[in-house]
């Protein structure tokens, strides 16, 4: 063996000695923030192949330019899949506005309307039934506090299975379930996993998402107001007015609105008008989950 090729093999052998031990350290404390404590969150009853499904791709889209001076609003629109989207023509009456919309797995339309949303240029997100207190009127698939962790897992992974796209979550309905520190700690783990966010629609004050973001260092994403819980066109505009006055106090506010006729009308009709008037301007969800440290959402 001559000289060059010598010293050339031992250099390759120490590189490849340097990139196994990183890479094992890598894998390592991944497996420690993946482990919540509880033995019966260990990784064992955890399918293998959760890593490779839907990846998120909010890395690639971090939106940089944010400016931390201004202020920033964030609006879902919920409960699109059941067709509702098509007889409004959201996605075109409201093209160019960055809204996300939030889609409930398997409903009939629900594949047709996060291609298009996407198609479109809008972010997507999904609604994920949950279970409400009181009377058991949740969907029969809901994420309900009564499954075993294994089942509770199935069932998400299910959900997700339905898109191609989304790049988070946020309940639908869930006053339950979002009040539960077993069902949660399974949801947010599988979302943490995936680099997805949870957007807590606060359907409960006896909530514990904000308790289990800090438990798994996630960051903590909350509704700060409803824009349509009363139907009345000057009503929802009302909202939007404090939507913008919550977002120029806090930096940025998350509103929730549904997909109904008098709630498109006004996003339609004012809600330019009005974010104006604020100087406030729309964000997506993702865009947040990007920029967190800037808008202080870290639940620790
Ligand atoms: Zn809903």
């Amino acid at each position: 063996m001559n000289k060059e090729l010598f010293f050339s093999t031992i250099v390759f052998l120490i590189i490849a000695l340097i990139m196994a031990v990183s890479f094992s350290d890598a894998a390592i404390s991944q497996d420690n923030t993946d482990v919540v404590s509880s033995s019966q969150y260990s990784d064992a009853v955890i399918p293998d192949e959760e890593t490779v499904e839907v990846q998120s791709n909010i890395s690639s889209e971090s939106n940089k330019d944010t400016d931390s001076n201004k202020s920033y609003l964030a609006i879902i629109m919920d409960d699109i899949g059941y067709g509702k989207e098509n007889k409004y023509n959201i996605f075109e009456r409201l093209y160019g506005f960055k809204i996300t919309f939030s889609i409930i797995p398997g409903t009939y339309n629900a594949l047709k309307a996060e291609e298009t949303a996407v198609n479109s240029g809008f972010d997507v997100m999904a609604h994920l039934p949950m279970q409400a207190k009181g009377i058991d009127n949740s969907y029969e698939k809901a994420i309900r506090t009564d499954m075993s962790h294994e089942d509770l897992y199935k069932r998400i992974e299910e959900m997700f299975s339905k898109f191609k796209y989304v790049k988070g979550a946020n309940n639908h309905m869930g006053s339950k379930a979002t009040s539960d520190k077993k069902t949660m700690l399974t949801l947010m783990t599988y979302l943490k996993k995936r680099n997805m966010f949870f957007v807590d629609s606060l359907t409960t004050s006896d909530s514990v998402v904000k308790e289990v973001a800090g438990l798994l260092e996630m960051d903590y994403l909350a509704r700060d107001i409803f824009l349509d819980n009363q139907t009345k066109p000057e009503y929802i505009k009302d909202q939007l007015e404090k939507a913008c006055r919550i977002a120029n106090k806090k930096k940025v506010a998350i509103a929730i609105c549904h997909v109904r006729e008098n709630t498109i009308n006004v996003l339609e009709s004012d809600l330019q008008r009005i974010l104006d008037k604020y100087d406030v301007e729309l964000i997506n969800i993702s865009e947040l989950y990007v920029n967190k440290k800037k808008f202080n959402l870290v639940a620790r």
